[in-house]
């Protein structure tokens, strides 16, 4: 297949490009590195079947030749970005989303969105099925990223209804992995950078709220098998290990050696209580099952920061 990865040089769609590579395809990598880095996609630039195309998927979307395949993926993800960039992460979901299924439109190619997890907002239900609505504060903080994801499903399901698009909707559960940035603000380069320099882990609140952590190779397993499946409704792809932030915290200062401890900071605004997928979709329909563990995933990752700190 001819792929077009918007997205494509960030940190999921770097290791999309390099698995879809590896699996024989051509790869199209549109991005305009307002949080990734040619740095992630570098080692492909002698590759025949790969391109990589400078381009703001918010403006027309022009790609010459047939597209078999569109993996939606722009789109900043940090919380730290919700403050930082919100209008360009409403543009990107909403505008930049309506392009890119006008070329899947146009080229009759598959169209896959990269959804996430906080279309569920504040969960009140626990672990979260896709058949849950949700519970988002529209005019929060975080509002900019949830509610751009939840209209890019909305106009996702729209264009597959009229125009006979045929998509699929990923909902990622918190992913890491190498090639994530130092400075992205989310918690595991947060954690993992502080550990390696010898500094306390800030941990927002008492570190009683939960996530459930995804390494990338298997996230990126799922997408694929998501992709290469019939199933045209949402899919939770994620971890089901649950731990509180706390809990976390400890075990990266453990894998890491560091003495300094934790430091405690203010909850950020509308910050999920709890967070954990659940994947039986996901199994049933994909036969999809994480296959690393924290501890292998986790020392993978310090692995590549350690060089970089
Ligand atoms: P990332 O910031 O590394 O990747 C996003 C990429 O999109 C970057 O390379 C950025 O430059 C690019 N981009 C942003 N706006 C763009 C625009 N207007 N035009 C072209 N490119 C643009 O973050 P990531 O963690 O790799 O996230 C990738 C996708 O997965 C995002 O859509 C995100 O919402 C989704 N997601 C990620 C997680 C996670 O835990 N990592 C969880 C849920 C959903
Ligand atoms: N967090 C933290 N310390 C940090 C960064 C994040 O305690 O330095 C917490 C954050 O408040 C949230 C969790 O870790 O409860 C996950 O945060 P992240 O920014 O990775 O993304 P989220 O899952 O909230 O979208």
């Amino acid at each position: 297949m001819r792929i077009l990865i918007t997205g494509g040089a960030g940190f999921i769609g770097s290791h999309l490009c390099d698995r879809l590579l590896a699996d024989g395809h051509e790869v199209l990598a549109m991005d305009n590195l307002i949080t990734g880095s040619t740095d992630n996609i570098s080692h492909l630039a002698g590759n025949r079947r790969f391109k990589f195309i400078h381009h703001d998927v918010t403006d027309y979307i022009y790609v010459p030749g047939p597209v078999d395949a569109i993996m939606h993926l722009a789109s900043p993800a940090s919380p730290v970005d919700f403050d930082r960039i919100p209008i360009q992460i409403l543009k990107v979901g909403s505008l930049g989303t309506h392009n890119a299924l006008g070329v899947a439109k146009e080229k009759g190619a598959r169209f896959l969105l990269a959804s996430t997890s906080e279309v569920y907002g504040d969960p009140l239900i626990h672990p979260q099925p896709e058949n849950y609505w949700g519970n988002v504060n529209p005019i929060g903080i975080r509002g900019v990223y949830d509610e751009a994801k939840r209209f890019a499903e909305a106009i996702t399901m729209a264009y597959h209804r009229i125009h006979g698009v045929d998509t699929r909707i990923i909902r990622i559960f918190n992913t890491y992995g190498p090639r994530m940035r130092l400075s992205d603000g989310r918690v595991v380069p947060n954690f993992v950078g502080q550990a390696l320099r010898g500094e306390p882990l800030t941990v927002y609140g008492d570190g009683s709220q939960t996530r459930s952590f995804c390494f990338v190779s298997d996230l990126v397993d799922g997408m694929v098998r998501l992709l290469t499946s019939d199933e045209t409704m949402p899919v939770n792809v994620g971890n089901p290990t649950e731990l509180t932030i706390l809990e976390f915290a400890r075990v990266i200062n453990r894998l890491a050696g560091n003495p300094a401890g934790i430091a405690f900071k203010p909850l950020p605004a509308d910050d999920p209580h709890v967070r954990r997928p659940d994947i039986t979709r996901a199994r049933t329909i994909l036969g999809w099952e994480p296959q690393v563990s924290l501890d292998d995933g986790l020392a993978t990752t310090i692995g590549y920061f350690r060089s970089r700190v």
